[in-house]
């Protein structure tokens, strides 16, 4: 199978150089050629293997320039109990929420207690093994820009992984807490942290200019190196988010919550449409999925496209209490595009031209039609929000993080306003204690404690649940990175963290 730019058609890449580039020269995401077709009998197959097992069958019929030994590799290394506290990396709770039976598809079980460690997890041996194919065995150096949840989760991917660097840089103000303690303690033998004295924008912009200074390119290059991305747009992110809803259908029905063939609705909280747009291929491929409900916080820029059809990113940024999905600019959504005009790269190109030029762009009729008939567009605010978690774990007792609660809200939506029964799988997206100030104080009329970790130990003393094991350790985890720089040093830290003069 072979994978198309987004925005020019006669690209065509093999799966492992997609991978390995990231993102088409042209600026369009590889999408693939044709999606491989899932019949009930394929499904029901799938429903006997285990979450590893299920893994390699998807991936094997996406990655056809793997061999079969180098995807399983790769799966066994991803996904073992060690790193997700269990055989099936993404379990499900069953809840009733008033007379809905909803599953909860808990993604969150992984190093870094939140979603992305089901792609991150895997990504570096994708990349590492496409890089050998397509370049020839050089060192992979990743480097990333993060507000908080992305480094962490890229940093317990890449660490101790053979033929590669990882360095990240955060802003030195601009994480929260946990979120800098999480990944000044980072382990690994190749691992850097930087913090920058700037924001998140200064951050990704010095890693841009970075990525395409020649100079340092041809420095690495001269060093058997070469710098590779981590970035949600890659295909090798991607594609490990579908296994989880053909996995959540298999467990379903082995649980006997549904039959063979039953259709489900998924509810999803969403920022940059990668996790979404999962579960669409998974759709595409066989899986019986009926609706796509599409959550988004006061950051309502999907909202407002599905219901118009016009994506209009000139709008005003809220800071919300679910952080992970505060964005304007949803990448992946260029996918889905792609998708629903079947192919029509000169359209795409088009239209993500209007957006960076004009801040907007319009489908026309045809795509708004099938967005009509595929999604329902909702949003909460932050009280809301709270207000969701509040009761969850009142009538349910369910403890859910701020995310995952826009999509159980946004779901009570659709449900008020269609009447579907059809059973929901929500994707829930991190563990409640990666939040708990935002869900101690929803749960709890007391005065909060100051600290970060106290407040943890106050949410698990309060809701008598587990405070995930790798929380837990880094209250006495030892400080490794400590370095701040300036944005204008970020060129030359880089080359110093390889020790290349
Ligand atoms: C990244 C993230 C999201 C958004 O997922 P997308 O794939 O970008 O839509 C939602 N919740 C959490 C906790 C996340 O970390």
């Amino acid at each position: 199978m072979n994978y198309n730019s987004t925005r020019n058609k006669n690209t065509v890449v093999s799966a492992s150089q997609a991978i390995a580039q990231g993102i088409s020269e042209e600026g369009g995401l590889f999408v693939p050629q044709s999606l491989p077709k899932y019949s009930l009998d394929d499904i029901k197959a799938l429903a006997e293997k285990d979450y590893r097992g299920r893994a390699k069958k998807i991936l094997g019929d996406f990655l056809s320039d793997f061999t079969e030994e180098e995807i399983s590799d790769s799966v066994e290394a991803a996904y073992t109990a060690e790193k997700f506290g269990s055989d099936n990396p993404s379990p499900i709770s069953y809840i009733e929420c008033g007379d809905k039976k909803v599953s909860v598809l808990e993604l969150w079980h992984g190093p870094t207690c939140a979603f992305k460690d089901m792609a991150l997890q895997i990504l570096p041996h994708l990349l590492t093994k496409s890089v050998k194919k397509t370049y020839n065995g050089k060192e992979a150096v990743i480097l990333v820009a993060t507000s908080g949840d992305t480094g962490k989760a890229a940093l317990e991917g890449f660490k101790d992984v053979d033929g590669t660097k990882i360095i990240v840089f955060y802003p030195v103000d601009g994480v929260s807490p946990m979120q800098k303690r999480q990944m000044a303690t980072q382990q690994g033998e190749n691992v850097n942290v930087v913090a920058i004295k700037g924001n998140f924008d200064d951050a990704q912009t010095g890693v841009k200019k970075i990525f395409t200074n020649s100079e340092i390119k041809n420095k690495l290059a001269e060093n058997n190196k070469l710098f590779s991305s981590a970035n949600s747009i890659n295909w090798g992110r991607l594609l490990p988010q579908i296994v989880y809803y053909f996995s959540a259908y298999c467990d379903m029905l082995n649980e006997g919550k549904i039959n063979l063939g039953d259709k489900i609705n998924v509810a999803v909280p969403t920022g940059n449409f990668g996790n979404i747009l999962a579960s669409f291929y998974a759709k595409n491929m066989g899986l019986p999925i009926a609706k796509f409900i599409c959550a988004s916080n006061a950051n309502n820029v999907l909202t407002d496209f599905i219901a118009t059809g016009t994506y209009d990113k000139k709008r005003k940024f809220y800071t919300t209490i679910s952080p992970s999905m505060d964005i304007l600019v949803s990448s992946n959504l260029e996918r889905l595009l792609y998708h629903l005009t079947d192919g029509d790269d000169t359209k795409v190109a088009q239209w993500m031209n209007e957006l960076s030029t004009e801040g907007k762009y319009s489908v026309d009729a045809d795509v708004k039609a099938k967005i009509d008939e595929l999604f329902f567009g909702g949003f909460c605010d932050d009280e809301n929000t709270q207000k969701t978690i509040s009761e969850l774990y009142k009538n349910e007792n369910y403890l859910s993080d701020t995310h995952t609660a826009v999509a159980v809200n946004v779901y009570h939506q659709y449900v008020e306003k269609t009447g579907d029964t059809t059973p929901v799988v929500i994707a829930s997206t991190a563990s409640p204690y990666k939040f708990s100030q935002s869900v101690l104080e929803a749960v709890t009329d007391e005065k909060l404690p100051d600290d970060e970790f106290a407040m943890v130990d106050e949410l698990s003393a309060k809701t008598k649940t587990a405070v995930p094991a790798p929380l837990a350790s880094l209250k006495d985890a030892k400080v490794r990175f400590e370095t701040e720089c300036e944005v204008d040093e970020m060129p030359q830290t880089v080359l110093d963290s390889l020790s290349i003069k």
